[in-house]
């Protein structure tokens, strides 16, 4: 196995997002992404994992654009069917995606490892990034909240709309989980460490909670974010309320704070550049540029700045 220079730690949407454009800026033979595995699960008895299948089907191309998840024209029709059979189908799996699930889940079955796995469904697709599951085991996190039972992320995000009703965040599955062959060999080893737009909580979090990984960040203490915090609001999804729920503040500076002990420097939007002097305070450098990624021209120019930024402490 051989080590790449350039490692991302990675979540679902946004990360793809950006990884879309970091391979633009370096050959994706060149980068490892560290991916959440927090949010995935089995529906049906098929192992789904969504973070993964989101990276790996924006960096294929294949991504329905409007979403973000899925597959470009997918149908689901065998969802449809299933409605007739049983009430628990709220998470959207379209046809061709119940291909990727079924075959992890059969490979798995057979033996197969998920880092084995996820490097047969990246090359089936034609990804070329190796795509590191942040751990093996199914480490689901755990959300307590005000007003309904404790519920994986997905329920909380899918089945409930996520509300603004989470009481704790419980990493513990993640927090005993041993990291993924390779996980740490890649920290160490990486040239440049980025942490990619992802929440911050149960994305970033969940991957830096497996043991042995934050140790090893907090050693280099050199990775470069980009803040998923654009005008203290998320982009997309629930960031916001799982921020508040540990108590950071809901902003590039609150993502900053959270990153502090892992991280030389962060990139933040144009429009946030007044908080600039306060996350430079924290010992962080500090640039600006375009983060909302409309377009691919927007994620290459993103990655080149927070690769720059990442190669400049070097
Ligand atoms: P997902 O819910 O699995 O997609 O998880 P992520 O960890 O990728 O979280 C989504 C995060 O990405 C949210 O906090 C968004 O604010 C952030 N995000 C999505 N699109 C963009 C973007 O274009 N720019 C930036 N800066 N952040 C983004
Ligand atoms: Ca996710």
């Amino acid at each position: 196995m051989s080590l790449r220079p350039v490692v991302a730690l990675a979540g679902g949407v946004g990360a793809a997002r950006f990884l879309s454009g970091l391979v633009q800026v370096v050959p994706p033979q060149d980068i490892s992404v560290i991916v959440n595995t927090g949010d995935d699960r089995d529906f049906f008895g098929l192992r789904v994992c969504p973070d993964l299948d989101i990276i790996t089907y924006t960096l294929a191309g294949c991504i329905r654009s409007d979403t973000g998840w899925g597959l470009a024209g997918d149908t689901f029709d065998c969802l449809g069917a299933l409605r007739r059979l049983r009430s628990d189908t709220w998470f959207q799996l379209g046809d061709q995606d119940l291909a990727t699930h079924i075959h992890r889940t059969a490979r798995l079955r057979e033996g197969a490892s998920l880092v084995e796995v996820t490097r047969e469904i990246a090359a089936a697709f034609g990804v070329d990034v190796e795509l590191l599951p942040m751990t093996e085991a199914l480490a689901p996190t755990r959300l307590l909240r005000r007003d309904a039972e404790p519920s994986d992320f997905e329920e909380y995000l899918v089945r409930d709309g996520a509300p603004d009703d989470i009481e704790e965040v419980d990493l513990s599955t993640a927090g005993s989980a041993a990291p993924a062959p390779g996980v740490l060999p890649a920290i160490d080893a990486a040239r440049a460490l980025l942490i990619c737009p992802s929440n911050p909580v149960v994305s970033i979090g969940t991957i830096r909670a497996v043991r042995g990984v934050e140790e090893r960040l907090r050693a280099r203490r050199d990775a470069v974010a980009v803040s998923p915090i654009i005008g203290g609001k998320p982009v997309k999804g629930p960031a916001d309320r799982l921020m508040r729920a540990i108590g950071a503040e809901v902003s590039a500076l609150g993502v900053a704070k959270l990153y502090q002990p892992i991280a030389s420097g962060i990139v933040i939007d144009r429009t946030d550049a007044q908080l600039g002097p306060g996350i430079e305070a924290l010992g962080l450098r500090v640039r600006t540029g375009e983060t909302l990624m409309q377009n691919a021209r927007i994620s290459r120019e993103l990655a080149a700045l927070t690769l720059e930024l990442a190669m400049e402490a070097a």
